[in-house]
């Protein structure tokens, strides 16, 4: 039993529910919401009783300080529904863990557990049948933070919205994954907010992303911000790769997500023995891995595109072919798959229980 066990959040029910309309086998991904949402409001130094309601639009000033000085943060974690029936959210509390670390960096309130995991855990009691069952597909929570205060003029607003809303969806990419490494751009500086889930951060990242999305690529991935010669991470997704069997990803620190998918992966390499190093790894060493043909893997690794292979690499001009999945890759992602579905036990207690 924890605390959210007795907790009940105060409910109004959608009258009819949406769920007949949508096409649970040609889900998007972020395209579709369920019926119910989680709100809570923050004022004068508290939050006052969160509400469920239906899902719907919100009613905000045009002065809203979140839509003008981007005071906002996010998460994103999924929900599963195992073979039993039973549903399952992958390790929320590391989310609930991160939403504080970007409320703390962007000057707004932390979030209580009671409302993020509970709110979570009766959300989806609700809308249960939301939850989908079709491989690949899940159930995307999105909880979000931001500044309510209606005001012109640069300061922490005094009022906050902290909301969940829940959705299903299918796979982020339905393809393997083209990347360009960017050697212009940046997506996040030493002492900046890159290991936040700050919405400012992903406005920034647009238009290089639209600049490389032209020439036929899903993704950057991001390099250091002063020399642009060391690999930080892919947009939305931290990046692993295989080089001559070990597993080699760049060390966390401020200009990178600290990613829940990333932890989860080398955790389960470290365990089953696979050699590990968190460590610096230059554009040149890539090059070098590419060429001597020893970099078996490159992987994009997040809550929305959980596993992705990364096909298609252009560094500094050329464009490298990946070979496709390496047994380790394969395996780790197999084991990723299992814990989720249920048909490998959850030994690490990653799994919480709806
Ligand atoms: C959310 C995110 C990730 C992945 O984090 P997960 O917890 O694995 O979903 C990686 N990089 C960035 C920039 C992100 O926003």
């Amino acid at each position: 039993m924890s605390i959210t066990d007795t907790l009940l959040f105060e409910t109004t029910r959608a009258t009819t529910s949406r769920r007949s309309q949508i096409n649970f086998d040609d889900l998007k991904f972020g395209q579709e919401f369920a019926d119910h949402m989680f709100v809570a409001y923050y004022n004068d130094g508290k939050w006052e009783t969160p509400k469920i309601v239906p899902y719907g639009d919100l009613s905000l000033s045009p002065t809203t300080s979140a839509i003008h000085y981007g005071q906002s943060c996010f998460e994103g974690l999924k929900a599963y529904k195992q073979k039993s029936g039973e549903i399952v959210v992958w390790r929320p509390y590391e989310n609930l863990a991160r939403i504080n670390t970007s409320a703390a960096r962007l000057c707004m309130p932390a979030v209580p557990e009671e409302f993020f995991i509970g709110g979570i855990q009766q959300l989806i009691s609700l809308d249960a049948d939301w939850v989908p069952t079709q491989a690949g597909s899940s159930l995307y929570i999105r909880p979000f933070l931001f500044a309510a205060d209606s005001q012109i003029g640069i300061r922490a607003s005094s009022t906050y919205y902290f909301i969940i809303c829940t959705g299903p969806v299918g796979a982020y990419y339905n393809e393997p994954v083209r990347v360009r490494v960017e050697e212009h751009y940046s997506r996040a500086m030493p002492g900046g907010t890159g290991y936040a889930k700050a919405a400012g951060n992903y406005a920034g990242a647009l238009y290089p992303t639209m600049l490389a999305q032209k020439e036929g690529f899903h993704q950057i991935i991001w390099t250091d911000s002063s020399e642009h010669k060391y690999i930080e991470e892919a947009g939305t997704m931290n990046v692993i790769f295989n080089i001559g069997g070990t597993i080699v990803t760049s060390p966390l620190g401020d200009t990178i997500l600290k990613g829940v998918t990333r932890d989860s992966v080398l955790t389960l390499a470290r365990k089953q023995g696979t050699p590990v190093e968190e460590r610096k790894i230059s554009v040149h060493e890539l090059v070098a891995a590419l060429e001597a043909g020893i970099l078996l893997d490159a992987i994009g690794v997040g809550t929305a595109a959980t596993f992705a292979p990364i096909k298609e690499m252009e560094i500094l001009g050329t464009r490298y072919i990946l070979p496709d999945y390496s047994p380790l890759s394969q395996d780790l992602r197999q084991q990723m798959e299992g814990i989720r579905t249920g048909t490998l036990p959850d030994s690490l207690g990653w799994l919480f229980k709806v």
